[in-house]
């Protein structure tokens, strides 16, 4: 007897932390393992951070916040928004959650009926065909190859819409890609959704501080979308803050209204000393936390040019976030040991059982020809997973 929900039965695992356990589980039996599966810095919470928390907890922040957290915070998102993506948003438009990703979750809970559409520039992250799934809709995917950048088309946009869409949703800069739309580009996007009012853009702007070339834009910077549209962002990338759990949301007063709604009968406010902590991050100069960005730059550097040399890779330079997402397709259809390659889940547990090293299959980012490597990691473990991979695939080649 199956006494799941066909909530449930219908979602799947997070592929991220399966890949992740499954390399955690292996390093536990004693295999020395390199895993480059969770996107997350691997900086310690800077210091001026940890002291704000500190201080939270010996002021007794302990009560519950509002719901959309505490107005000082939304206050210091206002801030931030106006001064690094030109865009603004009252306080009341704003609603602080548990990670970005509860924050995605709520503004689907709030437009996604039975049967809606949502549209999926694919790849996309993990967790976006899911949370839709949960909440009843369907996804579109709208495929992009690293021929193209990985990016959409505004004529591939406006030909995927339909009576049904409700939502297009998409990272920029992209978690897997490290590719993000330019301001030409999200202008043209932004040209199409405006012609159809019923569809609301989700933008989700996480990785937008670990960016190596010019500043990101929004595309909620276009008056023309503005109302349509809900950012997204958070503390987890920018200040290594992944533990804290602290995203949130900036969307128009309505949808706001019904993010809190949802998250008033869900979670209620997010951790207050968390909150706390998170006035003292976003109050602070960008500069400041630089050094990480530079850092994640010079591996970035470093492992391009030697997954270049890895055989049957296709790769794109990354621009912004810290993955790289090779096109294996090369490899597909193989048998390589004994072991059928039928898409990029299997390549990955082939390099994983293999070459020890741990990555995530393209399939469940919606492009089964590509792999994903989480580059936040110590220079001599990059270098020793390139070389593994290369040694390993040169037997083949
Ligand atoms: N969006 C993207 C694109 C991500 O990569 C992540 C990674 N965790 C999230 C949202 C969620 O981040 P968090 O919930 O830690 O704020
Ligand atoms: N966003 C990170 C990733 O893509 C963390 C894991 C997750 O939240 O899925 O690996």
């Amino acid at each position: 007897m199956n006494k799941l929900s066909d909530r449930v039965n219908r979602l799947g695992y997070s592929q991220t932390f399966v890949m992740s356990n499954r390399a955690r589980e292996m390093k536990a039996s004693g295999v020395d393992v390199i895993s480059l599966t969770l996107g997350e810095p691997d900086f310690d919470v800077p210091d001026p951070i940890k002291q704000a928390a500190f201080d939270a907890i010996n002021e007794n922040y302990s009560h519950y916040s509002p719901v959309p957290g505490f107005l000082e915070l939304r206050e210091a998102i206002s801030e931030k928004l106006k001064r690094d993506n030109k865009l603004d948003y009252k306080p009341s438009q704003i609603c602080v959650s548990n990670g970005a990703k509860q924050a995605i979750l709520n503004v689907l809970a709030a437009l996604i009926n039975d049967g809606d559409e949502v549209l999926l520039p694919a790849p996309y992250w993990v967790s976006y065909d899911e949370m839709v799934k949960m909440m009843g809709g369907t996804s579109t995917l709208l495929p992009t190859s690293y021929v193209t950048d990985f990016k959409i088309t505004a004529e591939q946009l406006e030909n995927a819409i339909t009576d049904k869409t409700k939502v297009i949703l998409f990272s920029s800069p992209c978690n897997p890609s490290g590719g993000y739309y330019t301001y030409d580009e999200l202008w043209s996007l932004a040209r199409v959704i405006a012609k159809y009012p019923q569809v609301t853009v989700i933008s989700d702007e996480i990785y937008e501080f670990i960016n190596y070339e010019t500043k990101t834009t929004s595309i909620a910077q276009f008056p023309e979308v503005y109302e349509q549209t809900a950012v997204i962002n958070g503390m987890s990338k920018a200040f290594a803050m992944t533990g804290w759990r602290i995203g949130y949301s900036a969307c128009p007063e309505w949808l706001a209204k019904a993010c809190e709604k949802i998250q008033g009968q869900m979670t209620s406010g997010a951790n207050t000393v968390a909150q706390r902590a998170s006035i003292t991050a976003l109050k602070a100069d960008p500069s400041e936390y630089r050094y990480m960005i530079d850092a994640f730059k010079s591996r970035r550097d470093l492992v391009y040019g030697l997954m270049k040399e890895i055989p049957g890779f296709k790769v794109l330079l990354p621009k912004a976030a810290f993955y790289f997402f090779p096109d294996i397709s090369y490899y597909i259809g193989k048998t390589l040991n004994g072991v059928e390659i039928k898409d990029s889940d299997d390549f990955a547990m082939f390099i994983l059982e293999h070459a020890h090293v741990g990555c995530v299959g393209g399939v469940s980012f919606g492009s089964p020809e590509c792999i994903r490597f989480s580059y936040a990691a110590s220079e001599e473990e990059l270098k020793e997973a390139m070389r593994r991979i290369k040694t390993l695939l040169d037997q083949f080649n």
